[in-house]
């Protein structure tokens, strides 16, 4: 009769997320729903975004790097308003899609799709720049 091992590691409720150096993004980020998005229009994307304004610059900046065309921030709803309507049905929830820019963070309101969609560039944008300023201090030998 093989004694029945019990595993003690009970599930621990998830983290509320990294800490956030930047005061400001936590500011934002932890203003329940009150802090009213922005909004990254890059290409034929239009994704709400939830951070503080250096940070906000800082993502599309990077953004702007996967794309021939210019970034541009709002901070207020487009014109045309969200053209996607399941990112118009995001849940308002700081705890989805954290990322991690700089000592800052920017949480996306889309859909999932939109939102993978968008981080992806800000990941290739990420690869983009640290090519860019590598390459400054060495010649690539080919
Ligand atoms: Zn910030
Ligand atoms: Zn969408």
């Amino acid at each position: 009769m093989a004694p029945m091992e019990r595993d003690e590691s009970r599930p621990t409720l998830p983290e509320p997320g990294p800490a956030v150096a930047c005061e400001d993004c936590h500011d934002v980020l932890h203003a329940d729903g009150d802090g009213s998005p922005s909004f990254l229009l890059l290409d034929e994307l239009t994704v709400p975004l939830l951070s503080c304004d250096a940070h906000l610059e800082r993502f599309a900046a990077i953004c702007e790097l996967t794309s021939d065309d210019t970034a541009s921030l709002l901070h207020h709803r487009p014109a045309g308003g969200v053209p996607c309507p399941s990112c118009q049905l995001a849940p308002y929830s700081p705890g989805q899609a954290m990322v991690p820019v700089q000592d800052g963070a920017i949480v996306v309101l889309a859909c999932p799709n939109h939102q993978t969609g968008v981080i992806e560039r800000f990941h290739t944008g990420l690869e983009t720049h640290q090519q860019l300023t590598t390459d400054l201090g060495s010649h690539p030998s080919l």
